[in-house]
């Protein structure tokens, strides 16, 4: 007699930073809804560990690794990230065959973040199927992919033509050559073999991206030709989730008590994410800028989050001053609540996936200050793909942040944006309703995953 067996466990490997473990915990509370069973296999990260522990209804496993601390100051990002998923293999096979042995053989898949590649030895030597998850956009995807077929050594003398460097990538209008995000991660030469293992899929099925069809449709489609296995844009995760997933540092209520006694749309909200720095001299000049500006707002100075300063309790008494006059500081605020403010009317963001993610969500048009790579592709496509914000480029000064807050808040350019900020929110809305494309995809993804274990016993 034929019976089926359903597996019911998926093991979620995130990257444990705040904005790639965030999006990936509300996947997993997705999953848990449609009757699946969550573990998350983390890294030791003391900070983001222990507030992970506060998903409800969530297993936790420890992968062990042994990427001495020391090691890790010397080298650059994309460095690191290699080394770490050498040293993290071993133990994360044994983690898997501890799980399948006290689970009874029930892992349905391995959902790992694409930094994370280091899983899929462990899928491929227990036989278990895998997807790749990422919590950036598409658009950085297809890059990374671009990337990985460089030659360092030829792109580096390419890239002093400056014909060269405004060619755009084909079929991605408007990403020219000189937008790759080539900065922050070390020797260009190091960040292409990383991009190498980043974009080889080896035997995962699919690939989830943290985005929606709505914002980046030319980028998916160019993903989809390119790779062999499915793409499935589920939407900006946070719409759907009903918690706002584990904090970093602990969210400081008061700033909405704040909000409550501003005026509609009136306060420009500015944050640099999770790991973003910021010189003291841009901070004072910024500080300037806001106060001429006269526009009310709500700074995050998250501890450590201005270089050389221990932040704004020893800033210049005048600044310090001028600052708690006219805004309200806060360690780390509830940013998704903050953004769907009423007073709120403008994001000055660090432009993070997951912030532009946010801030379009609840259409809130935005001053981005990227300060990396991937940042600085995500400011693009805010300026000038969809048109919901303005790009500070080069230094920041008083003069420009006065004029650039004014733009956003007080003219008519900036009220084009909200509208079209708007526009996008109600499109994303609808994206995630019944029938809608991430609503969709999120459903085939499902079936995938069911269809993959679903096996027959005899
Ligand atoms: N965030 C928050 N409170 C803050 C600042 C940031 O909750 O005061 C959250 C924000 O909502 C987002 C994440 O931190 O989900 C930052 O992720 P993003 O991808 O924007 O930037 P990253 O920190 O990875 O640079």
């Amino acid at each position: 007699m034929e019976n089926r067996a359903e597996k019911r466990r998926i093991v979620l490997v995130p990257v444990t930073a705040q904005g790639h473990v965030t999006p990936m915990m509300q996947l997993g509370e997705a999953l848990q809804l449609k009757g699946f069973s969550i573990t998350v296999a983390q890294r030791q990260f003391k900070q983001i560990s222990s507030s992970l522990q506060h998903v409800p209804g969530f297993d936790f496993v420890t992968i062990l690794e042994s990427l001495p601390q020391s090691e890790s100051k010397k080298v650059g990002p994309a460095e690191i990230l290699m080394k770490l998923n050498k040293t993290s293999e071993a133990s994360f096979k044994e983690c898997i065959s501890q799980l399948l042995l006290q689970q009874g053989n029930d892992i349905a898949c391995i959902i790992y973040d694409k930094l994370m590649y280091f899983c899929e030895a462990a899928a491929k030597e227990f036989n278990l199927p895998s997807v790749i998850f990422s919590s950036s956009s598409a658009t950085i995807q297809v890059c990374y992919s671009v990337l990985s077929k460089l030659n360092a050594e030829k792109f580096l003398t390419d890239m002093k033509d400056p014909e060269m460097q405004d060619k755009v990538l084909e079929g991605l209008h408007p990403l020219r050559y000189r937008d790759l995000p080539t900065s922050g991660f070390g020797p260009l030469e190091t960040l292409l073999e990383m991009c190498r293992e980043v974009v080889n899929t080896r035997t995962a099925s699919a690939i989830i991206i943290n985005t929606a069809n709505c914002l980046e449709s030319s980028s998916l489609s160019r993903l989809q030709q390119e790779l062999e296995i499915s793409v499935y844009p589920l939407d900006p995760l946070h719409i759907t989730a009903s918690l706002p997933g584990p904090s970093l540092l602990q969210e400081d209520m008061s700033c909405v008590g704040w909000l409550n006694k501003q005026k509609p749309r009136s306060v420009i909200y500015i944050s640099l994410g999770s790991k973003a720095h910021m010189e003291t001299k841009e901070l004072l000049e910024m500080a300037w800028g806001l106060a001429n500006s006269n526009q009310p707002f709500l700074w995050v100075f998250r501890p450590g989050s201005i270089l050389g300063s221990n932040g704004i309790e020893s800033l210049p008494e005048e600044i310090s001053k001028m600052v708690s006059e006219r805004g309200y500081i806060v360690k780390w605020a509830p940013q998704i609540e903050v953004l769907g403010h009423p007073a709120v009317g403008g994001f000055w963001s660090h432009c993070g996936w997951n912030s532009i993610l946010e801030s379009i969500s609840e259409g809130v048009p935005m001053i981005c200050r990227p300060f990396q790579g991937e940042q600085k592709l995500n400011a693009m496509y805010v300026e000038s793909v969809w048109r919901i914000g303005i790009q500070v480029g080069g230094e920041v000064e008083r003069g420009g942040v006065e004029r650039d807050v004014k733009r956003l808040m007080m003219d008519e350019e900036g009220a084009d944006m909200r509208e079209r900020a708007l526009d996008l929110k109600e499109k994303l809305k609808a994206s995630v309703r019944s029938g809608g494309s991430s609503y969709n995809a999120s459903t085939s993804c499902i079936i995938r995953i069911i269809r993959m274990n679903t096996h027959t016993k005899c």
